[in-house]
């Protein structure tokens, strides 16, 4: 028996750029490799990642979010010859994703042609299906409840059982029943912390909330703008409308790469990705897809129509529901919607997701009113925002209770905190005392995971 060790490349204290390699003697995996994003600059990568990519054995993806996953192509750049494993539905998702960084960023950290060199290498497992990734090394994808495809990472490395949480949610949510616990005894948990001291009321609390206001709203002849984040909250979002019957008759707008992840979520609408619950209820209600409804109209995507449609949309004198990207309303159709829509005190700007310190939407959380706007075509303009601004507290992570419980069910003898700022970390320390010691990890150093 080796030591086992592990690096953190990211993701330590802060949120952004997930990178963990875990090795000993012969053989090193490396688990997730994000990107972080930064308002207003260009992306950070996770240091230290170049140089070790070559001599990889294996590479695991738990989720598709790019702060998981926008460094992936990069490992293929570096000369790791290895496979990607992942889930089905996030490899679909991921490419999306990694296609419109292409976009934004240009080449900066890796091109096409190491793209096309990872696609096809590219393995997909199912939920609670172990496979070999090393030689005495198994891993093992349990659903997070996160987003479609978030997988936890279960890895037996010649019997020390490791278990990676990736991005967790503890709520049911419309799609998921929260995340998975494994069956066996873990030995060392490494778990993201992100909502350390934000409190996460329950999923239908909010639901209901946002349900009822889209009504008034609408039937008020006033327009409800939802930035929502394209992964995620914005399926979630409009799950939420699709099921309340009572707005049948209002026209839902949905617009930006929010389409194409709906697409991708109707195609794994199977009870292997998602919640027998959340199946039976769209059965129950004759729906084949959630977001194929006679009052959702999802807006072409980026063409010399596009602004036609969206000055189309806010024109038209009737109550209506947007539900836009980018979810931090840093740029994309959101700038369009209110430039058109913001300056009126009778519509309302829904926030559905937590806003990053530095964005524009902090910034309009936290108050402010002049904006500066990139609409179509990336005209600048600044305007005086006068609608009125709303705030749904939903999270797509774990609450401080979810993570208690995780580290309880578990039995982890040695756990360590990332993913999460300083102060949620040490609000955690405090809240598990009493059944846990987690420790946290230093960036770019060896940490001992088990002793020889
Ligand atoms: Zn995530």
């Amino acid at each position: 028996m080796n030591d086992i060790e592990i690096i953190a490349y990211g993701s330590t204290n802060y949120v952004g750029r997930s990178a963990f390699v875990i090795r000993d003697r012969d053989r090193s995996i490396l688990l997730d490799c994000g990107i972080e994003l930064v308002p207003k600059q260009l992306s950070r990568a996770p240091v230290g990642v170049d140089p070790i990519a070559e001599d990889l054995d294996a590479f695991i993806l738990s989720h598709a979010h790019i702060d998981h996953s926008g460094y992936i192509p990069r490992l293929a750049k570096k000369g790791y010859k290895g496979d990607y494993h992942m889930t089905d539905p996030t490899k679909e998702i991921v490419y999306k994703l990694w296609l419109d960084h292409l976009k934004i960023e240009g080449r900066r950290h890796w091109s096409e042609r190491d793209l096309d060199i990872v696609y096809q290498k590219i393995r997909t497992h199912n939920y609670r299906n172990k496979f070999k990734i090393a030689e005495g090394i198994t891993a093992e994808f349990l659903n997070a409840g996160h987003v479609l495809g978030a997988a936890q990472i279960l890895i037996d490395w010649d019997g020390t059982l490791i278990l990676y949480t990736g991005d967790i949610n503890d709520r049911v949510t419309p799609m998921f029943e929260g995340y998975d616990l494994p069956k066996e005894k873990i030995d060392v948990l490494l778990t993201e912390s992100t909502n350390g001291d934000r409190y996460v009321p329950e999923r239908e609390k909010i639901n209901v909330g946002l349900r009822l206001l889209a009504k008034q709203i609408a039937e008020g002849g006033n327009k409800m703008i939802l930035p929502s984040f394209a992964v995620g909250r914005s399926q979630e979002t409009l799950i939420t409308l699709a099921l309340d019957q009572d707005l049948d008759d209002v026209p839902i707008y949905i617009d930006g790469m929010i389409n194409h992840m709906n697409m991708i979520t109707e195609h794994f609408l199977s009870e292997k990705w998602v919640s027998k619950r959340f199946l039976s209820k769209i059965k129950e209600v004759g729906m084949s897809s959630p977001f194929r409804k006679d009052n959702f109209i999802p807006v072409p995507s980026l063409s010399e129509r596009t602004g036609t449609s969206r000055k189309y949309i806010a024109k038209k004198e009737e109550g209506s529901i947007i539900v836009t990207t980018s979810g931090m309303l840093e740029g994309g159709p959101i700038h369009s919607y209110l430039e058109l829509l913001g300056t009126n005190e009778n519509n309302v700007l829904g926030f559905t997701g937590y806003q990053v310190e530095g964005t524009t939407g902090r910034a309009i959380y936290d108050g402010e009113k002049k904006v500066t706007l990139f609409a179509d075509y990336g005209k600048k303009k600044q305007i005086d925002l006068e609608m009125q601004i709303m705030k749904f507290p939903y999270s797509g992570h774990s609450s401080v209770e979810g993570l208690k419980l995780i580290m309880e069910k578990t039995g982890a003898r040695d756990i360590i905190l990332i993913h999460g700022d300083k102060r949620n970390q040490e609000y955690i320390l405090n809240y598990v005392k009493d059944i846990a010691q987690p420790r946290l990890l230093k960036e770019g150093f060896q940490e001992k995971l088990r002793s020889a």
